[in-house]
C-alpha cells in the first residue's frame, strides 16, 4: 500500500491538515493500492501564502532563467519516465505503450515547448510614446483532470512558471499520484520554494478554496462543465481571470470525395485513445449517406480490432475505465441509447470476454442521428456514434449543432477543400486528414468547450498581464 501525506509547500514536503483520506484503486484489478491524505482550507491559505511570497522574484526573472529552468524540469522528468508511466498506468488505466508518449512524452515536450516559445513572447512594444509591458498575471490556481493526471496539471505549470507567475495546484483526487512528480522534478530542479506548491484534496474544499482565495489571481481547470462553471461562478465574486479546459463532443467530417476507409479507421482511432476519455475525442462520425453502411462496417471492424485488456501490457490498446464511476457512466449512456432504439454497430454492455475484473467496457459504435442523445452529451468512453449527412453544408450543420466546441476533424480529397470546410466549423482545432496535432499550437474549445487556450506560446500568454506605461 502507497500513503502518501504531504502536501508540496514553500518548497517542503508537509503533511496535509486532515485525517481524511482518499483510497486510491487500480481499475484493471478493482484493488485499493494506496491513499492519499486530503488537504484542507488551512492547507491553501499556507500554498498561496507561499506562492505570494515567491511572486515578485520569479516574475521579475529573465525569461532566459525561466526557459533554463522548464528544460531542467523536462531533462529529470526524462530520467524519471518510467516511473512516471508506470504511475498513470495504475492510477487510470492507460495502456501502457500509450502512457509513455501520450501522456509523459507529451508533459515533457510541452514544457520543452514552453521553454522555445519564450523569446516569442513580444514582452514589450511601443504605442506612441508608451511601452505596452507584459507581466505575469500573478497567483494562479491550477486544478487537474484524472483523465490526463500529469498533462493536465504540467500544460498549467509550465506555462504559468515560463510568465512568471507561482502556482498553487490542486490535482484531481482521482489520480493524485502521477502530478506529484511534478512537484518534485520542480524541487529537483531548483525552482525557488513557494513557485510551484501542490494541495491534494476535494474539489469541493481544496478546489473551493483555492478558487475563493483573495490571493489567488487567476484559477485555470481543466475538467467538466459543471465544475468549470461553478469555478467561474465563485472567481467572479473576485472578479478573477478563469482558464477553463472542459469537454467535447467533435465531429469527424468525412467528405465525399475523402478516402472512407482511411478516414474511419484513424477517426475510430481517435476516438479511443485513452478508452475515449479524451476530450477532444472525435466522437461523432460524420458521413455521406450513400457510403453509411461501408462506413460502419469499417467502424465496427476497427472498433473490433481493439486489443483489450491489461494496461502493463505493451500491445494493449484499450485499457479500463479510470474509475467506477467512470464504469458506470459510460455504461448508463450505452444502456440509454440502446433503450432508446439507436442502432448498435459492435459493443454494447456486455463485459469483455476473459476480463472477471477491471473496469472494461467493449469499444462500442452506434449509427444514428444528431438528435439522440448520444451525440449530445460527452459519454467519456468508447463510443462513437456514426451520423449519415446529405450533402456538404448539413455536414457542417451537424458538426457545428453541439454545445461544445473543442475539437474536430475534416476529410476531403483536396485538402484546400478540408480547409474551407474547418473554417466553418466552430471549435478551437479542426485536424484535416488525420494530420497529428501539433503540440505548439493552441488548444481549447469554443462555447461549453472553455475559455482560453493551452499549449505553446498561446499558453503562456494565457497567463499574461498588459501594463501600460505612460511617460
Ligand atoms: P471534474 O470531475 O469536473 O473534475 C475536474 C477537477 O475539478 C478535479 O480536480 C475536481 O476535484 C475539481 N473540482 C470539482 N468541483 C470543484 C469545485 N467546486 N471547485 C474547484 N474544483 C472543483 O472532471 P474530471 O472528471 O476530472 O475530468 C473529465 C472532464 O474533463 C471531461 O469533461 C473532459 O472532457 C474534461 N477535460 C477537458 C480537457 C481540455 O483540455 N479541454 C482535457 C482533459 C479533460 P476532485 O478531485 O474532487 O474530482
Amino acid at each position: 500500500m502507497i500513503r502518501h501525506d504531504d502536501n508540496y509547500i514553500n518548497g517542503e514536503w508537509v503533511r496535509a491538515g486532515s485525517e481524511d483520506f482518499r483510497q486510491l484503486t487500480n481499475p484493471a484489478t478493482e484493488e485499493v493500492y494506496g491513499e492519499v491524505r486530503r488537504g484542507t482550507a488551512e492547507d491553501v491559505d499556507r500554498a498561496v501564502a507561499a506562492a505570494q511570497g515567491a511572486l515578485d522574484a520569479w516574475s521579475q526573472t529573465d525569461p532566459a532563467d525561466r526557459a533554463a529552468t522548464l528544460h531542467a524540469m523536462a531533462d529529470i522528468m526524462e530520467r524519471r519516465a518510467d516511473e512516471i508511466t508506470a504511475s498513470v498506468v495504475r492510477e487510470i488505466g492507460m495502456p501502457v505503450t500509450r502512457a509513455k508518449t501520450a501522456s509523459t512524452g507529451v508533459s515533457i515536450s510541452d514544457l520543452r515547448h514552453f521553454a522555445d516559445a519564450l523569446p516569442d513572447v513580444v514582452w514589450e512594444e511601443k504605442v506612441g510614446d508608451s511601452t505596452v509591458r507584459r507581466m505575469a498575471a500573478g497567483v494562479v490556481g491550477a486544478i487537474g483532470a484524472w483523465n490526463g493526471p500529469m498533462r493536465s496539471v504540467s500544460l498549467k505549470v509550465g506555462a504559468a512558471i515560463a510568465a512568471g507567475c507561482t502556482v498553487v495546484v490542486k490535482p484531481s483526487e482521482v489520480a493524485p499520484l502521477t502530478p506529484h512528480f511534478l512537484a518534485s522534478v520542480a524541487e529537483e530542479a531548483g525552482v525557488p520554494a513557494g513557485v510551484v506548491n501542490f494541495v491534494n484534496g476535494s474539489g469541493s474544499i481544496v478546489g473551493e478554496a483555492i478558487t475563493a482565495h483573495p490571493g489567488v489571481d487567476m484559477v485555470s481547470i481543466t475538467g467538466s462543465v459543471g465544475a468549470g462553471a461553478r469555478v467561474m461562478e465563485v472567481a467572479a465574486r473576485r472578479v478573477k481571470r478563469v482558464a477553463l479546459e472542459l469537454g467535447g463532443k467533435s465531429a469527424n467530417i468525412v467528405l465525399e470525395d475523402a478516402d472512407l476507409e482511411e478516414a474511419v479507421r484513424s477517426g475510430i482511432d481517435d476516438a479511443f485513445r485513452n478508452s475515449g476519455q479524451a476530450c477532444g475525442a472525435l466522437t461523432r462520425l460524420l458521413v455521406p449517406r450513400a457510403r453509411l453502411a461501408e462506413a460502419e462496417q469499417l467502424a465496427g471492424e476497427t472498433a473490433d480490432s481493439f486489443i483489450i485488456g491489461d494496461p502493463t501490457a505493451p500491445r494493449t490498446q484499450l485499457g479500463p475505465l479510470a474509475n467506477a464511476d467512470q464504469y458506470e457512466s459510460v455504461r448508463g449512456h450505452i444502456s440509454r441509447a440502446l433503450d432508446a432504439g439507436v442502432k448498435l454497430i459492435t459493443g454494447g454492455l456486455d463485459h469483455p470476454a476473459g476480463l472477471d475484473r477491471g473496469y472494461y467496457v467493449r469499444s462500442t459504435v452506434f449509427s444514428g442521428t444528431n438528435s439522440d442523445r448520444l451525440a449530445q452529451e460527452e459519454v467519456f468512453g468508447p463510443v462513437v456514434i456514426i451520423i449519415p449527412f446529405d450533402d456538404e453544408d448539413e455536414a457542417i450543420r451537424i458538426a457545428n449543432d453541439s454545445e461544445f466546441g473543442l475539437a474536430g476533424g475534416v476529410w476531403a480529397g483536396d485538402r484546400e477543400h478540408a480547409r474551407r470546410v474547418a473554417s466553418r466549423i466552430r471549435t478551437g482545432r479542426v485536424r484535416i486528414n488525420g494530420t497529428p496535432i501539433d503540440m505548439r499550437a493552441p488548444h481549447g474549445g469554443f462555447k461549453l468547450s472553455g475559455i482560453g487556450r493551452e499549449m505553446g506560446r498561446y499558453g503562456i500568454e494565457d497567463y499574461l498581464e498588459y501594463q501600460a506605461q505612460h511617460g
